[in-house]
C-alpha cells in the first residue's frame, strides 16, 4: 500500500496530502539546517555523557533521603557539562517550569532585593510567583520588590528603559527567551547575550536568569553560553526528550544553583537529598534523544508555518523566520478556526485520539480555553499539542512532536478538519489534483 492510501484511510483526503507534499518538497533545505543543529547538540550531550562516564549503574534509584544518589549526581553533572555551565539541578520533586521558576527566584532574592523583568511581563504562572497578581507565599509578601521593562515596539530590548530601572536594590533580572502567550517574537540566545553583557556593563554583579521553556537545543548555544548566571525549564518539554515522565532543571553558577538545591529541600541539606525512585534511566536518555526530538518538533513549526500562511491565516513565527524556540502560533480569527484546528490536533493523537475537546474555563485564565493534548505525559509540551483561548484574535499556540512523522500528520490533520468545515480553502491547484 503506498503512502498517500495509509493517508488516506487515517481521514487525510488526496488534496490535503498532495498540497502537504509541495510544502513539505519547498522546505528541505530548511529541514537540513534543522538536522545539523541537531546533529551539532546530539555530539554535545552524547560528549557529556562520555565524558561523565555515564554507566548503568546510574539508572539504579535510591529510596528515603536519597545520599549519595550516584544516578542523581552524575546526571546533574552532564547537564551542567551540556549547557557549559557550573552545576545543576536536576530533580524528579522539581515538579514543573513553574516551581523551577520559582524556586530559582525564590533561592536567590532576599527582602528588600529587587526582581527585573527585562523581557517584559513574564510567564502567565509567573504573575502568582512575583506578587504582580497577590498570591500566597508570593515574592511580594517576603518584601521583595519587582519591576518591568517592556521590550520595544520591534521587540528588541530597551537598553534605556534598564539602565533607569537598574538600581542599589536589583539583584537579579528576568529574561524569557519564549515569548509563551504572547504576539511578541522570540529572544534568540544572540539577543539574550546583548541584554546579559548591557546589564552586567551597568551592574556585574546582578544575577542574570533566563527562563528557557522551550528554546533548548533550538539553537548550538543556550543562554549559558553567553553570560546566563541561571537557566532554567522543564523537563516535559524539550529537554525531557518526551521521556521525562516530570521534573524541571536548573543550571548555572555553582554558588546559585547551590542556593536553589537549599530552596528545594531545605537550608543544611541542600543537594545532598532527593530520592531518585528509579526515574533516572528516562532523564538521561530523554536528555540522549532531546536534540532531535526538539528537531522534529521545529520541523512541524516550520511545516505548519508554511502550510497555513499561503491560505491567508496570520502566522507567528511567519514561514521563512529563523527559529528560536518551538511554538507556531496560527490566527483564525473565529472560534470556529481554533477549535476545528485543536480538534485535529487532538484526532491525530497516538492517546485519547477518539476524544473531542472542548473549549473550558480553567483556572487562572480569563476566558475559555481549548487544548488538545493527546500525550504519554500528561500536560507534556514537547509532545505534539495546541491550544487556544477563546478571544479575539482567535489564535492557536502548537507546539511538540515527539518524530517529525507524526507533527506533520497532526497538522495535516489540522488542515483537514478545517477544510471539512470550509474554514481553510485549498489553492485551486490541489483542489483538481487527483
Ligand atoms: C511552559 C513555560 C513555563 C512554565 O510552565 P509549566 O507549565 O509550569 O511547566 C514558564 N515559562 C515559559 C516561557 C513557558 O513556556
Amino acid at each position: 500500500m503506498n503512502l498517500e492510501t495509509i493517508y488516506e484511510r487515517m481521514g487525510i483526503s488526496r488534496e490535503v496530502y498532495a498540497y502537504g507534499q509541495k510544502i513539505e518538497k519547498a522546505l528541505k533545505e530548511r529541514f537540513a539546517a534543522i538536522d545539523e543543529t541537531a546533529e551539532y547538540n546530539q555530539l554535545k550531550v552524547l560528549q557529556a555523557m562520555q565524558e561523565c562516564r555515564v554507566s548503568d549503574i546510574h539508572f539504579a534509584g535510591t529510596s528515603g533521603y536519597g545520599y549519595n544518589d550516584l544516578g542523581r549526581d552524575t546526571l546533574e553533572a552532564v547537564y551542567a557539562k551540556a549547557f557549559h555551565a557550573e552545576a545543576a539541578l536536576v530533580r524528579p520533586q522539581i515538579t514543573c517550569g513553574t516551581h523551577a521558576l520559582a524556586v530559582a527566584l525564590g533561592a536567590n532574592l532576599r527582602p528588600g532585593d529587587e526582581l527585573l523583568a527585562v523581557s517584559g511581563k513574564p510567564y502567565d504562572t509567573l504573575e502568582e510567583v512575583i506578587g504582580i497578581r497577590p498570591s500566597s507565599g508570593s515574592l511580594a509578601e517576603y518584601g521583595i520588590t519587582y519591576r518591568q521593562v517592556d521590550l520595544m515596539p520591534d521587540d528588541r530590548f530597551d537598553l534605556e528603559g534598564i539602565r533607569r530601572a537598574i538600581n542599589e536594590h536589583t539583584k537579579m533580572v528576568h529574561i524569557q527567551r519564549s515569548k509563551g502567550y504572547q504576539t511578541r517574537r522570540t529572544l534568540s540566545v544572540a539577543d539574550i547575550k546583548e541584554a546579559i553583557a548591557y546589564v552586567k556593563s551597568i551592574a556585574p554583579h546582578v544575577i542574570c536568569m533566563v527562563d528557557n521553556c522551550y528554546g533548548e537545543f533550538v539553537e548550538r548555544v543556550e543562554p549559558t553560553d553567553v553570560g546566563a548566571d541561571l537557566c532554567v525549564g522543564s523537563l516535559i518539554k524539550n529537554p525531557g526528550g518526551g521521556l521525562a515522565p516530570t521534573g524541571g532543571y536548573i543550571v548555572g553558577k555553582e554558588a546559585l544553583v547551590e542556593q536553589c538545591a537549599c530552596r528545594l529541600t531545605s537550608p543544611g541539606l541542600g543537594k545532598e537529598v532527593g530520592a531518585s525512585m528509579g526515574i533516572m534511566q528516562s532523564f538521561y536518555q530523554g536528555f540522549f534523544l532531546a536534540p532531535t526530538v526538539t528537531a522534529g518538533a521545529l520541523k512541524g513549526a516550520v511545516f505548519a508555518a508554511n502550510i497555513y500562511e499561503p491560505l491567508g491565516f496570520d502566522v507567528l513565527p511567519d514561514g521563512q523566520e529563523s527559529r528560536h524556540d518551538i511554538i507556531q502560533a496560527v490566527t483564525f480569527g473565529t472560534p470556529e478556526g481554533v477549535i476545528a484546528f485543536c480538534r485535529g490536533i487532538q484526532a491525530a493523537a497516538p492517546v485519547d485520539s477518539f476524544v473531542e475537546p472542548e473549549p473550558w474555563d480553567m483556572p487562572g485564565y480569563d476566558s475559555p480555553v481549548i487544548m488538545a493534548a493527546g500525550a504519554f505525559v500528561q500536560g507534556s509540551s514537547i509532545e505534539l499539542s495546541a491550544d487556544g483561548p477563546m478571544k479575539p484574535p482567535y489564535s492557536v499556540y502548537f507546539q511538540g512532536g515527539l518524530t517529525w512523522e507524526h507533527a506533520k500528520f497532526g497538522i495535516l490533520m489540522s488542515l483537514q478538519k478545517l477544510t471539512a468545515a470550509g474554514i481553510a480553502v485549498l489553492p485551486k491547484e490541489e483542489q483538481t489534483e487527483q
